[in-house]
């Protein structure tokens, strides 16, 4: 345990939401109440010692189901702030759980952050007869004032996940997400950590700098299903689409149709890349493949892997020619 400091960034979700009563957990409105209040209920948060040890942020107060490139350019802006900071130890950040996977891998795969960034969440609205957000938010506490602890991490019910392998896979449970194959990092067990494997480590993207003023590729996402024609694929290239990623089936495999709409949108230079639509696992790829895979990233997580990888092929080459 550190005596340094924890930042706590609020950006909305279930976990700040309220229904109209303490029984209703399905028909409620998120981001209702400020990271303040959250934090205010729980205990020994006003023993003094509260303005010593934790600086807290509302970055955003939002339905993380409406989550855009303008929030995650702040809150990276103010995680990378916080981060570069000597008396500060971890982060945590609450958000919602319908993108929070997406904006996991996002803070990883930029900033590969060497301290904590401990990300969180709840599935009970705040004014819930027994809500689940009061124990996330200690179990993540908990996790952001381990010295020995990197990188993005998710904590939900208990479990610790790398952001590179969570998804959120039931629509209510209290316990709503998985790391399919890799399995949890570790647990968090009456505030101590149970640790199964290493933290995420990697080394960020060199986006920082010019990242408030960059444009966002546009990158989508397609399926392939039974039926899957590659006229969306058409429709997205006149709409000027830069990166597709198709959610393929099993190891990878896509409708002919639709992989010959992707040929011919690789042909005319937009990026394309393969994930699997399958929950668990990852693409095995092969040599007779006519469409590059994804690093064994889910479709959501490859399309921000493309997105960054445009936006930094973009900055290369604005250095090169001097703009
Ligand atoms: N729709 C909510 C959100 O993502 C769901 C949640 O937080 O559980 O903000």
């Amino acid at each position: 345990m550190s005596d340094q400091k924890i930042v706590f960034l609020g950006t909305g979700g279930t976990i700040a939401g309220t229904a109209a009563n303490m029984f209703e957990h399905s028909d409620y409105t998120a981001a209702q109440v400020g990271v303040h209040a959250l934090l205010a209920r729980l205990p020994g948060w006003n023993d003094g010692r509260g303005a010593e040890r934790y600086v807290v942020e509302q970055v955003a107060q939002l339905d993380s189901k409406d989550m855009g490139f303008d929030v995650w350019v702040k809150l990276a802006l103010r995680v990378a702030h916080h981060l570069a900071q000597d008396d500060v130890q971890g982060l945590v950040i609450t958000h919602g759980t319908d993108t929070l996977e997406e904006t996991a891998y996002f803070l990883q795969a930029l900033l590969a952050p060497a301290k904590p960034v401990v990300m969180t969440c709840a599935m009970r609205p705040a004014n819930a007869l027994v809500p689940d957000g009061p124990q996330n938010l200690l179990d993540a506490l908990a996790v952001a004032s381990n010295t020995g602890a990197s990188g993005v991490t998710v904590v939900c019910a208990g479990a610790i996940y790398g952001a590179v392998d969570v998804q959120k896979v039931h629509p209510y449970r209290l316990n709503a997400f998985s790391a399919g194959d890799a399995g949890p990092i570790g647990f968090v067990e009456q505030g101590r950590l149970h640790l199964l494997r290493d933290w995420p480590r990697g080394n960020g993207l060199p986006l920082m700098s010019g990242l408030a003023d960059a444009a966002w590729p546009r990158v989508e996402i397609v399926m392939s299903y039974a039926g899957a024609d590659g006229a969306v694929v058409r429709a997205l290239l006149k709409a000027g689409v830069q990166g597709l990623v198709v959610a393929a089936t099993g190891n990878g495999t896509v409708h002919q149709d639709l992989e010959a709409a992707l040929v011919l949108a690789m042909q005319q230079g937009v990026k394309v890349v393969r994930a699997t639509r399958c929950t668990e696992g990852r693409l095995l790829p092969s040599v007779n493949d006519a469409l590059p895979a994804a690093a064994g990233l889910t479709p959501v997580k490859a399309r921000i892997a493309l997105m960054l990888a445009l936006m930094q092929a973009a900055s290369m080459s604005a250095a090169e020619t001097g703009r």
